[in-house]
């Protein structure tokens, strides 16, 4: 099985630099200068095609909308002269089409990037298709998280997060993970969407706050008492007597709510509204500190901004992690600091993975700062050592 690399652009001189830049890392290549012979091309899973979007006749989109209607599976690396806007939009478009964009090129290409991203793909697709690769991606059986909850498997990670202005640690957020006895370190994506599919986010989301609330009172012997966030899912607010319930977890450990952030996906918002609303509105009324996280990804995010009680906006780290590269990012991340502000909320950015990020960041006024440029998540116990380092 060898990948070919298909490329589709009406500019010979394009064409022939693809090619060759393909080639020289080892890909057999194919080329098309009119869209709608290549439709008639027998593609294969494995093969990649390196679409033009600006074509006389036939142009990108409508190969798109054709391969979509054909349902090829396809990985497609779309590359346009336009602005950047152009791309992102039919990107948008493809992935809305369920097809695999696994990246977009401006014109003029830079070949180096072009052929890192046929070589990550490559190995992505072969360790995809080599069965012990696809046994570790295969989903957890409800089951096992039942009993990974049941028998403390599940550990929580702390990130922090630092003032902008001073650097000083100001809080963390709670991630879980699960210690898994065969597969390792199992990372959340892996198993929250199959808790929440099966009802086991309550007992899950217990799990999380009781392991926070005694990480605390360890921290607290020590002098550390950051302020504490975690992520609630669509799940928990379903259920009217979440604010009692977290409230007598809270009372059991002498921890006032006002300690709490409760960090909600737009996504969640996406269910019963009334419920959501009831909810989270006395949630607040008790002292709880509601955060709206990766802000800007969801739907109507500023419906949920002008009906719900936020105290803070967490911009998505899609465009705080893009913000050097991508003007469009860094123009998002900025205006999500304004609105923010002008709503009276704090704003967090996550996902800063260098200083250039972080210097933009502070400019532009953004309030709290995390990511793996300040830290990656760690144990409760390692956190107590990095604040003393950090601190000093
Ligand atoms: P999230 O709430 O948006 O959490 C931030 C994620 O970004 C974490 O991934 C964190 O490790 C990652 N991150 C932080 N800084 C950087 C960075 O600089 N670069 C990059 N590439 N990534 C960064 P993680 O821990 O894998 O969690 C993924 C998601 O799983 C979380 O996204 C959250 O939605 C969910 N999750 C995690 N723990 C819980 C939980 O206890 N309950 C619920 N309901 N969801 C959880
Ligand atoms: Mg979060
Ligand atoms: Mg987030």
């Amino acid at each position: 099985m060898s990948t070919e690399i298909i490329i589709v652009d009406d500019d010979p001189l394009v064409a022939e630099m693809l090619a060759t830049a393909a080639s020289m890392v080892g890909f057999k290549t194919h080329t098309y200068i009119h869209a709608v012979d290549f439709l008639t091309h027998d593609i294969r899973v494995e093969d990649v095609v390196l679409l033009d979007l600006n074509m006389p006749g036939f142009d990108g989109i409508e190969v798109i909308r054709a391969l979509s209607a054909n349902q090829v599976s396809v990985a497609l690396i779309l590359i346009s002269g336009q602005d950047r806007g152009v791309l992102h939009s039919a990107e948008q478009l493809a992935r809305a089409h369920s097809l695999d964009v696994i990246g977009t090129l401006s014109k003029p290409i830079q070949i180096p990037s072009l052929q890192r991203l046929l070589l990550k793909q490559f190995a992505a697709f072969r360790s995809h298709h080599d069965p012990k690769g696809v046994q570790e991606r295969l989903l957890p059986h409800p089951q096992e998280v039942v009993n990974a909850i049941q028998e403390n498997q599940l550990l929580v990670h702390y990130q922090p997060q630092l003032d902008m202005k001073t650097s000083s640690l100001i809080g963390v957020e709670a991630l879980v993970r699960w210690q898994h006895p065969e597969r390792g370190l199992v990372y959340p994506d892996m198993f929250i969407p199959v808790a929440e599919k099966n009802g086991l986010m309550e007992q899950l989301t217990s799990y999380v706050l009781r392991s926070v609330l005694e990480d605390r009172q360890k921290w607290h012997a020590e002098q550390l008492s950051p302020h504490l966030s975690i992520n609630i899912s669509a799940d928990n607010i379903t259920s009217l007597g979440l604010p009692e319930q977290l409230m007598s977890m809270l009372e059991e450990h002498q921890c006032d709510p006002s300690q709490l952030t409760l960090e909600i996906t737009e996504s969640t918002l996406m269910g019963e509204l009334v419920t959501s609303l009831d909810i989270l509105t006395r949630l607040r009324m008790k002292g709880f500190d509601l955060s709206i996280d990766d802000f800007g990804t969801g739907y109507s995010s500023l419906s949920h901004l002008h009906r719900i009680p936020f105290t803070e906006l967490k911009i998505d780290r899609g465009f705080v992690m893009n913000m050097v590269m991508d003007e469009e990012a860094r123009a998002i991340a900025k205006t999500c600091i304004m609105l923010g502000h002008e709503l009276n909320m704090k704003v967090v950015a996550e996902g800063i993975e260098s200083k250039a990020i972080w210097d933009m960041l502070l400019e532009y006024g953004c309030d709290h700062a995390q990511g793996y440029f300040i830290a990656k998540p760690m144990a409760a116990d390692v956190l107590l050592d990095w604040s003393r380092k950090h601190a000093n």
